[in-house]
């Protein structure tokens, strides 16, 4: 197996599942960073950093570094990131990885270009996408409870099996992340509407804790999340909230698509039976 040759982390990491047809969640990945090349794993003692990766000039053999004291959930990330830029051909040998490089999935540097996909391996490898889309099927339509059930079926955060939820939801969802009432960043499914929050922006007043039952459904304002379009309506947004240790937290944002189907229904018709007129 020449991983080394199969270029992106989507290739790479359907040649690794189809290797190893008996894995079963949670993967070993350490134990299968030392299948590869990895020598072995030490803590890392560089401030700023969360990991590293030392390698030989032609990255045969290894070394991967975590910052010490991470969470078991951090830390298999960050060894899943780093053994992305271990066995993505085209990255360095040489890596030291920031906190903000374990959720970069922009693509306009090569730097965040490289992250991404470093993050896109490590997701694909801690929650290989047949697995995590057969688990998504069985607990139905999204709800924020079931964040904690996907956690530990794959042993990774909250704020991983989100990320992961929401790149293979073909519901029009989104997670908003928190911490102390300020936005730090979102993901929005594809076909979730434009957000309007931005980084460091004040968090809408019912995320704060105690404002609504914690993990309830609950109407929210959508003009408090999304873009308004000039004459556009905005849709009905259902949201849900999980708060964390740190004054961390997690928001599920859930446009109703029922009532959205309905109400397009309704528009067509008046349209349809509008009386029209000729000048
Ligand atoms: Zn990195």
């Amino acid at each position: 197996m020449e991983l080394a040759d199969c270029g992106s982390p989507e290739r790479l990491l359907s040649v690794i599942l189809d290797h190893h047809p008996a894995w079963r969640p949670p993967v070993d990945i350490e134990a299968f960073g030392l299948t590869v090349g990895i020598l072995e794993y030490r803590d890392l003692e560089v401030e700023g950093f969360v990991g590293a990766l030392m390698t030989d000039i032609d990255k045969t053999k290894g070394v991967i570094l975590s910052a010490a004291g991470l969470s078991v959930p951090r830390r298999r990330f960050t060894v899943g990131h780093e053994l992305g830029h271990y066995l993505i051909g085209a990255h360095r040998g040489d890596k030291r990885c920031t906190s903000r490089d374990m959720l970069e999935n922009r693509r306009e540097t090569w730097h965040q270009k490289e992250e991404a996909q470093a993050n896109r391996f490590a997701a694909g490898l801690l929650m290989p996408k047949p697995w995590f889309v057969a688990q998504m099927d069985e607990l139905g339509s999204p709800d924020i409870r079931h964040l904690r059930a996907i956690a530990s079926t794959y042993l990774v955060s909250i704020e991983a099996a989100a990320n992961r939820y929401i790149e293979l939801s073909c519901e029009s969802c989104a997670f908003v992340f928190l911490r102390n009432g300020k936005v730090r960043y979102s993901r929005p499914s594809r076909s979730f509407p434009s957000l309007s929050i931005r980084p460091g922006d004040p968090a809408p007043s019912d995320c704060l804790v105690g404002a609504n039952f914690e993990m309830a459904w609950s109407e929210t304002d959508a003009t408090d999340w999304l873009r308004t379009e000039r004459q556009g309506r905005l849709p009905s947004v259902r949201m849900q909230r999980l708060d964390q240790a740190d004054g961390f937290q997690t928001v599920l944002l859930l446009v109703d698509e029922v009532e959205e189907d309905q109400i397009d229904e309704e528009v067509s018709l008046e349209e349809r039976y509008k009386p029209r007129f000729r000048y």
